[in-house]
């Protein structure tokens, strides 16, 4: 069997970063900016930057509308940080016209850690992907302030002033991080996401 092809879409945002780690973890990566590339993929990534831009460039470039019926048709996602934002049903201060692609049951929270937090990290527990704890890179991050019944809560911050709060979700083929994965050594969850696509 051939290695899945995971797109990573390159609008704005950190997308080499999340190339990189596709590589790394055995499936082919290619970068997504036309429709023809959304049609070609088994998974895609939404990386990190800035969720209201992605979200006008998606609507710009016709690509919205294609995704959501993909996401709906399976397509496995996996958002980290923007891409969290851009993957929840209900996205709390955003602009009142922010768009949002949708398809997993929770509501979002942008710099959800407080404005004056830039970027910070912390220890996050996920079980279900990995024994040793996340060194999370967490940059004007989201979390997860409520989720629907579908959903998996994978991930919490353990320690610090956001202790408890909900950091890592799972729906189906959906899969989202407020934090960066792709910004260090560690490929676990790209490598779990590589598998949910292969699976
Ligand atoms: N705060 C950004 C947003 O709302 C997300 C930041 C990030 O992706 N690092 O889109």
């Amino acid at each position: 069997m051939r290695p899945p092809i995971i797109g990573v879409l390159a609008l704005q945002g950190d997308a080499r970063e999340h190339l990189r780690r596709i590589a790394s973890s055995g499936a082919t990566g290619v970068a997504v900016r036309r429709r023809a590339e959304l049609d070609a993929i088994d998974g895609l990534i939404l990386p990190g930057g800035e969720s209201t831009t992605i979200a006008k460039l998606l609507n710009r470039f016709e690509l919205m509308e294609p995704l959501r019926a993909r996401i709906r048709a399976g397509l496995p996602v996996y958002g980290s940080c923007a891409g969290m934002i851009l993957l929840a049903d209900r996205i709390l201060d955003a602009p009142a016209d922010q768009d949002t692609i949708g398809g997993m049951d929770v509501t979002v929270r942008r710099n959800a850690f407080g404005r004056q937090v830039e970027s910070f990290e912390n220890e996050v527990p996920i079980p279900a992907v990995g024994q040793c704890s996340f060194a999370a890179v967490f940059i004007r991050a989201p979390w997860v302030e409520q989720s629907g019944p579908d959903v998996e809560v994978l991930g919490r911050v353990s320690g610090g002033a956001a202790d408890g709060k909900v950091v890592a979700v799972r729906q189906g083929g959906l899969l989202a991080t407020s934090f960066h994965p792709e910004l260090t050594d560690d490929g676990r969850i790209h490598s779990f996401f590589v598998d949910m696509v292969r699976g």
